[in-house]
């Protein structure tokens, strides 16, 4: 029986619009640059990314793996520190991080946004500055604090009252005085095409504009002689393709920051927007241009700031995703290949929601395609599972693939460079999947997989 299940009768006319499965691609085979790494292509049907055959390092490495483009994730870096010159890129490392990140961060320019002692860790392990440092997080430890002032990280992004108490009072015992900024709540919440823009401010994050606790925050602030208080900052979401809630959450600040000038006699030299731009997962994403991001929001900050009659302060943003996100792809091996009611067919890899929970977690979209041959066979409506013991651990939720697929086959899922290695776990005790850097026909381990033993080391 052909596998070929799309449309697949009357099942699918039931179905309303946005339940019915998508179209067949024309192509199975194509590698859209859209979407896949900037280096990626098929060479004699066989997916290569940095000029080496996924084949080669399935076999070297074992599957899942994790493979950088580093000539994509490089050449990010340089496109926003280039189209964002005269401003400051943080690069917020909870996308992805580990020491070789931190290295090529260090070369290319840019700043780094931790919100963790341990990515604090990683960072300083590998002799990066501080002082090109930004500390977030709505809880931080009174360690991760300590060790924050004692190393003399750039920046520390205040969350609490309780914050600014415990940082006043440790950085005084300290003997030191740190740069802070004030995480500010405008109410504007972004996700790709849409924003909202409230009063109200439901969400762990930041002190309330609209309810007067970011003013609040400024009163204690400058209260204190051991916090300088250099600015403020705004995260509004991810996945934002274009300007729009950047512009209604500028406006909010720079109100406060009129506010500030009028009640305290202080101008703020520092203003932080956040990250979160888009990138293409599917085909019909668009991500937005880095040269338009950064001249819409240089164009925007220094509107606000001429009609609030303000000097304009300086800019950072804090790009996560759209760093590492294109650059990276996950490598499975197909297992089993189960046709379910000639509804679809369930394609099992190797690994699953330990290694990509954002199918799970947020109905994330993916391309999928076979990378270890190309096929001509007629396509198969899809949905690529994981091997947990959960119904929920979806990889792709729907996606076409060659009705001759087969166990032994190697799959290659897109975009998998933020928010899937940064969020692997152990369920099932699986072991995380190695990272693997190619560049020029050449591949190097970057983080190693795990093994046994490390699933086992520290059980008593
Ligand atoms: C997560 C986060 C970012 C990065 O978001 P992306 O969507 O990856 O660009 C930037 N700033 C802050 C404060 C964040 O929490």
């Amino acid at each position: 029986m052909s596998r070929f299940a799309h449309p697949a009768g009357d099942r699918h006319a039931e179905m309303l619009p946005h339940e019915r499965p998508p179209l067949p691609p024309a192509d199975l085979n194509r590698i859209n640059p859209a979407i896949w790494p900037r280096t990626s292509g098929r060479t004699d049907g066989t997916l290569t990314i940095g000029h080496v055959d996924v084949r080669d390092l399935a076999r070297e490495h074992g599957t899942p793996l994790f493979v950088l483009d580093e000539h994509d994730v490089r050449s990010r870096m340089r496109d926003y520190v280039t189209a964002f010159a005269g401003s400051d890129v943080h690069y917020a490392g909870k996308a992805f991080l580990c020491k070789e990140i931190v290295r090529w961060l260090h070369d290319e320019g840019l700043g780094l946004d931790v919100a963790s002692g341990g990515e604090l860790a990683v960072a300083l392990s590998v002799g990066f500055p501080p002082e090109r440092i930004t500390m977030h997080g709505n809880n931080k430890s009174v360690a991760e604090l300590t060790r924050a002032l004692e190393v003399g990280v750039g920046r520390i992004v205040v969350d609490s009252f309780e914050e600014i108490a415990r940082l006043g009072y440790l950085a005084e015992r300290h003997g030191k005085r740190p740069k802070v900024m004030i995480r500010v709540t405008t109410g504007v919440e972004a996700h790709t095409h849409e924003f909202i823009a409230t009063a109200h401010d439901d969400q762990k994050f930041g002190l309330s504009l609209s309810a007067g606790a970011a003013a609040e925050a400024v009163r204690r602030i400058l209260a204190l002689p051991s916090l300088e208080l250099v600015g403020l900052h705004s995260h509004i979401g991810s996945q934002i393709v274009d300007t729009a809630g950047f512009e209604v959450a500028a406006r909010r600040l720079a109100g406060l920051l009129v506010q500030i000038k009028d009640e305290h006699d202080v101008v703020l030299p520092e203003l932080d927007l956040g990250g979160g731009y888009g990138i293409a997962y599917v085909e019909d994403d668009e991500a937005p241009d880095v040269k338009e991001i950064a001249d819409g929001l240089r164009e925007i900050v220094a509107k606000v700031c001429e009609d609030a009659g303000l000097p304009v302060p300086r800019l950072t943003v804090e790009p996560g995703r759209a760093i590492v996100g294109p650059g990276g792809v996950t490598l499975y091996e197909v297992g089993t290949v189960k046709d379910v009611e000639g509804l679809r067919t369930y394609v099992s890899v190797d690994g699953g929601m330990s290694d990509n929970v954002r199918t799970a977690l947020y109905g994330a979209d993916y391309t999928v395609t076979l990378a270890s041959r190309a096929s001509t066979a007629e396509p198969m409506l899809s949905r690529v599972v994981g091997k947990h013991c959960e119904s929920g651990d979806i990889i792709v939720r729907d996606c076409f693939l060659p009705s001759d697929l087969a166990p032994g086959d190697l799959l290659a899922v897109a975009a998998t460079g933020a928010y899937c290695r940064s969020l692997a776990s152990n369920y099932n005790y699986l072991p995380k999947p190695a990272v693997v850097a190619v560049a020029d026909g050449a591949a190097r381990v970057i983080m190693r997989g795990e093994t046994e033993d490390d699933l086992l080391r520290g059980q008593l």
